[in-house]
């Protein structure tokens, strides 16, 4: 690799960090150490509605605990490196306006009614209703508009948003470092809102445009994000920059091994989840809590790293700088990987 390698963790502050946040922040830790790069903490919190109030400083809080250091980001006190995308709002815009100008993306100008009524209308005739060229041209948008039409409507400050246009009939082949090749048809790819009508960029817009201006060079998250590769890399291409590698991480599942691992497995199987009050019981999440409960930080480390990835020898308990050593993206599990409760005993135990 020749050029510095940089991954970043970028939790969304919707409330506190959940298991599979603190796996993915740790791969992401052990792969940039291993390569002697950067390890960036970017809070992804331009969804004003579901922010969540001290969200962030648990974020940072539960990731000290767990010993796990990022090089860049917002520090304990708020103090260093502006990666707070809230703060890094006035950014964004021009990227959104250079895709309409490339003709990548879009003003559409639909009423949430119009858009309802025309799920209603798809859902009638059995059909899904989805927002791309299949119906870019019934709809209101500045495709199927006039260029006065569509300036008399910005003139008039009526409220829009800005879509990707994806393309349509081609047929994609992405590199994902777990998944390998991963085919996609674009036809059936939505056009994917990239700048709200509150002023505000979506997570693929703010997402795609910090990556590239923070030089990440590979994306290590979790698979609930695989759906977004298509729309992610055509962003890239529209703009024309380089992409990324992406890494996507296997799911958590259930002690059982069967279905997601969710914040109520906690309750069923006896292993701890975070107590805070701004918990949110709607989440469908499993909350990081060990500390209160005696399990140990590097127990824990271990055991979290061993979720998806193996090392393809015997050894089992590994100190930070083992991880670091042994890591390998080459070496996380495609499959699912089950939240063993006996084990994660065991690893404490160790300690
Ligand atoms: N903000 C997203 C999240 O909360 C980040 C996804 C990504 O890493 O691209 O998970």
């Amino acid at each position: 690799m020749t050029q510095k390698v940089r991954v970043r963790f970028a939790p969304s502050p919707t409330g506190p960090l959940h298991i599979g946040g603190v796996r993915t922040a740790l791969f992401n830790y052990l792969f940039a150490k291993k390569h002697g790069g950067d390890f960036v903490l970017r809070i992804e919190d331009t969804d004003q509605n579901r922010f969540v109030e001290g969200a962030e400083q648990y974020i940072v809080d539960a990731l000290e605990w767990c010993g796990i250091p990022f090089d860049e980001g917002i520090g304990k006190d708020g103090g260093f490196g502006p990666y707070r995308q809230s703060e890094r709002k006035h950014l964004y815009r021009k990227y959104a306006d250079e895709l309409i100008e490339k003709g990548h993306a879009y003003y559409a100008f639909d009423t949430a009614e119009a858009l309802d009524a025309h799920r209603k209308e798809h859902e009638a005739k059995g059909k899904t209703f989805i927002y791309n060229w299949h119906n870019r041209l019934k709809l209101t948008n500045s495709l199927s508009l006039s260029a006065e039409e569509v300036q008399a409507k910005l003139d008039a400050g009526e409220p829009y948003v800005i879509r990707f246009k994806s393309p349509q009939g081609e047929t994609l082949h992405l590199q994902d470092i777990v998944r390998g090749d991963v085919e996609i048809d674009t036809n059936i790819l939505d056009d994917k809102i990239l700048f709200k009508s509150d002023g505000m960029p979506t997570y693929h817009l703010a997402n795609i445009v910090d990556d590239h201006l923070m030089e990440i060079t590979h994306v290590i998250r979790g698979e609930e994000w695989l759906p977004s590769l298509a729309l992610h890399n055509l962003l890239y291409r529209s703009f024309g920059w380089e992409a990324p590698q992406f890494a996507h991480l296997p799911l958590i599942l259930k002690p059982t091994g069967k279905g997601k691992l969710s914040k109520r497995d906690g309750a069923k199987f006896g292993f701890p989840v975070f107590p805070m009050e701004w918990h949110d019981d709607k989440e469908d999440q499993l909350y990081l809590g060990f500390k209160e409960e005696g399990y140990f930080d590097d127990a824990l480390i271990n055991f979290l790293a061993f979720l998806g990835w193996n090392p393809g020898t015997e050894q089992e308990i590994f100190s930070l700088e083992e991880l670091i050593e042994a890591f390998e993206l080459e070496r996380i599990n495609k499959a699912g990987a089950r939240f063993d409760i006996d084990k994660m005993q065991w690893f404490n135990q160790q300690y």
